[in-house]
Protein backbone atom coordinates (compact mmCIF):
# COMPACT_ATOMS: atom_id res chain seq x y z
CA UNK A 1 0.00 0.00 0.00
CA UNK A 2 1.17 3.52 -0.11
CA UNK A 3 1.25 5.57 3.18
CA UNK A 4 -1.32 8.33 3.25
CA UNK A 5 1.20 10.55 4.73
CA UNK A 6 3.84 10.73 2.78
CA UNK A 7 3.05 8.65 0.04
CA UNK A 8 6.06 6.04 0.22
CA UNK A 9 5.54 2.38 -0.38
CA UNK A 10 5.33 -0.25 2.37
CA UNK A 11 3.97 -3.37 2.76
CA UNK A 12 0.66 -4.00 3.71
CA UNK A 13 1.74 -6.04 7.48
CA UNK A 14 3.88 -3.11 8.82
CA UNK A 15 2.30 -2.19 11.41
CA UNK A 16 4.16 1.28 11.16
CA UNK A 17 5.25 3.16 7.87
CA UNK A 18 9.27 3.07 7.59
CA UNK A 19 9.73 6.32 6.33
CA UNK A 20 7.50 8.54 8.67
CA UNK A 21 6.49 6.34 11.47
CA UNK A 22 2.94 6.36 11.08
CA UNK A 23 1.11 3.81 12.78
CA UNK A 24 -1.10 1.78 9.84
CA UNK A 25 -2.65 -0.90 11.80
CA UNK A 26 -6.22 1.18 11.34
CA UNK A 27 -5.75 2.10 7.63
CA UNK A 28 -4.84 -1.76 7.07
CA UNK A 29 -8.00 -2.24 8.97
CA UNK A 30 -9.65 0.04 6.77
CA UNK A 31 -8.18 -1.86 4.01
CA UNK A 32 -9.21 -5.20 4.72
CA UNK A 33 -12.87 -4.15 6.14
CA UNK A 34 -14.97 -5.32 3.30
CA UNK A 35 -12.58 -8.91 3.05
CA UNK A 36 -13.85 -9.06 6.74
CA UNK A 37 -17.66 -8.63 5.83
CA UNK A 38 -17.23 -11.05 2.87
CA UNK A 39 -15.79 -13.86 4.99
CA UNK A 40 -18.90 -12.92 7.22
CA UNK A 41 -21.26 -13.34 4.67
CA UNK A 42 -20.19 -16.24 3.10
CA UNK A 43 -20.06 -17.92 6.63
CA UNK A 44 -23.62 -17.04 6.81
CA UNK A 45 -24.31 -18.37 3.32
CA UNK A 46 -23.26 -21.68 4.63
CA UNK A 47 -25.39 -21.69 7.69
CA UNK A 48 -28.63 -20.67 5.82
CA UNK A 49 -28.85 -17.16 7.03
CA UNK A 50 -29.60 -15.36 4.23
CA UNK A 51 -30.99 -12.12 5.12
CA UNK A 52 -27.99 -11.33 7.31
CA UNK A 53 -25.97 -12.16 4.35
CA UNK A 54 -27.45 -10.20 1.96
CA UNK A 55 -26.74 -7.16 4.68
CA UNK A 56 -23.39 -8.03 5.06
CA UNK A 57 -22.81 -8.12 0.94
CA UNK A 58 -24.84 -5.10 0.48
CA UNK A 59 -21.89 -3.24 2.37
CA UNK A 60 -19.24 -5.31 0.51
CA UNK A 61 -20.99 -4.12 -2.96
CA UNK A 62 -20.79 -0.65 -2.00
CA UNK A 63 -17.42 -0.34 -1.01
CA UNK A 64 -16.71 -2.38 -4.00
CA UNK A 65 -18.81 -2.21 -6.73
CA UNK A 66 -16.92 -4.15 -8.91
CA UNK A 67 -16.25 -7.19 -6.73
CA UNK A 68 -17.58 -9.75 -8.57
CA UNK A 69 -17.62 -12.15 -6.43
CA UNK A 70 -19.22 -10.23 -3.76
CA UNK A 71 -21.87 -9.44 -6.12
CA UNK A 72 -22.71 -13.19 -7.06
CA UNK A 73 -22.65 -14.64 -3.23
CA UNK A 74 -25.05 -11.55 -2.98
CA UNK A 75 -27.31 -12.59 -5.87
CA UNK A 76 -26.93 -16.70 -4.40
CA UNK A 77 -27.66 -15.45 -0.65
CA UNK A 78 -30.74 -13.02 -1.89
CA UNK A 79 -32.21 -16.75 -4.21
CA UNK A 80 -31.49 -18.34 -0.45
CA UNK A 81 -33.72 -15.63 1.31
CA UNK A 82 -36.61 -16.51 -1.42
CA UNK A 83 -35.95 -12.88 -3.05
CA UNK A 84 -35.95 -13.72 -6.58
CA UNK A 85 -36.39 -10.31 -7.86
CA UNK A 86 -33.59 -8.84 -6.10
CA UNK A 87 -31.59 -11.74 -7.23
CA UNK A 88 -32.47 -11.03 -10.82
CA UNK A 89 -32.01 -7.59 -9.65
CA UNK A 90 -27.84 -8.32 -8.55
CA UNK A 91 -27.18 -10.50 -11.34
CA UNK A 92 -28.68 -7.88 -13.77
CA UNK A 93 -25.51 -5.95 -12.39
CA UNK A 94 -23.44 -8.84 -12.40
CA UNK A 95 -23.90 -9.50 -15.86
CA UNK A 96 -22.63 -5.29 -16.61
CA UNK A 97 -19.20 -6.43 -15.00
CA UNK A 98 -18.84 -9.98 -16.85
CA UNK A 99 -21.18 -11.22 -19.71
CA UNK A 100 -19.55 -14.34 -19.57
CA UNK A 101 -21.78 -17.79 -19.56
CA UNK A 102 -21.33 -18.12 -15.81
CA UNK A 103 -22.65 -15.65 -15.29
CA UNK A 104 -25.68 -15.54 -17.68
CA UNK A 105 -26.58 -18.80 -16.80
CA UNK A 106 -27.33 -17.50 -13.13
CA UNK A 107 -29.21 -14.75 -14.39
CA UNK A 108 -31.10 -17.31 -16.94
CA UNK A 109 -31.56 -19.39 -14.29
CA UNK A 110 -32.66 -16.65 -11.53
CA UNK A 111 -35.08 -15.25 -14.29
CA UNK A 112 -36.70 -18.61 -14.52
CA UNK A 113 -37.67 -18.92 -11.13
CA UNK A 114 -39.13 -15.59 -11.21
CA UNK A 115 -41.06 -16.48 -14.39
CA UNK A 116 -41.71 -19.68 -12.75
CA UNK A 117 -43.33 -17.65 -9.39
CA UNK A 118 -44.65 -14.97 -11.30
CA UNK A 119 -48.52 -15.39 -12.65
CA UNK A 120 -49.20 -14.91 -16.46
CA UNK A 121 -49.41 -11.04 -16.50
CA UNK A 122 -46.04 -10.85 -14.83
CA UNK A 123 -44.17 -13.11 -17.04
CA UNK A 124 -45.87 -11.04 -20.03
CA UNK A 125 -44.30 -7.89 -18.56
CA UNK A 126 -40.93 -9.76 -17.86
CA UNK A 127 -40.20 -10.75 -21.36
CA UNK A 128 -40.86 -6.91 -22.10
CA UNK A 129 -38.57 -5.56 -20.07
CA UNK A 130 -35.90 -8.42 -21.22
CA UNK A 131 -36.43 -7.09 -25.03
CA UNK A 132 -36.40 -3.88 -23.87
CA UNK A 133 -33.29 -4.49 -22.19
CA UNK A 134 -31.70 -6.33 -25.33
CA UNK A 135 -32.89 -3.32 -27.05
CA UNK A 136 -30.86 -0.81 -24.44
CA UNK A 137 -28.03 -3.40 -25.26
CA UNK A 138 -27.81 -3.49 -29.17
CA UNK A 139 -28.25 0.59 -28.81
CA UNK A 140 -25.21 1.08 -26.56
CA UNK A 141 -23.30 -0.87 -28.50
CA UNK A 142 -24.20 1.18 -31.41
CA UNK A 143 -23.69 4.75 -29.46
CA UNK A 144 -20.48 2.99 -28.28
CA UNK A 145 -19.37 1.60 -31.90
CA UNK A 146 -19.99 4.86 -33.63
CA UNK A 147 -18.54 6.87 -30.90
CA UNK A 148 -15.52 4.85 -31.79
CA UNK A 149 -15.56 6.24 -35.62
CA UNK A 150 -15.51 9.62 -34.21
CA UNK A 151 -11.61 10.93 -34.78
CA UNK A 152 -10.25 12.07 -31.75
CA UNK A 153 -8.77 15.60 -32.06
CA UNK A 154 -4.87 15.93 -31.54
CA UNK A 155 -3.87 18.75 -29.27
CA UNK A 156 -1.47 21.65 -30.55
CA UNK A 157 2.03 20.56 -29.81
CA UNK A 158 3.10 22.15 -26.87
CA UNK A 159 -0.73 22.64 -25.77
CA UNK A 160 -0.22 19.78 -23.02
CA UNK A 161 1.42 19.34 -20.01
CA UNK A 162 2.64 21.78 -17.55
CA UNK A 163 4.79 24.94 -18.11
CA UNK A 164 7.72 24.69 -17.18
CA UNK A 165 8.70 27.01 -13.73
ZN1 LIG B 1 4.77 7.46 5.74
Amino acid sequence: MICPLCAATVELEAQTCPACDLSLSEYAQVHYYPDLLFNDALRRVGRGQYAEACALLAQVCAWRPRDLEAIMLWATAAEGRGDDSESVRILLDALELDSGPAVHAAYNLALARLEDAAGPAQSVLLDLSAQLRDGIGRLEAMLEAGARSVPVPKPEPGAVGRESV
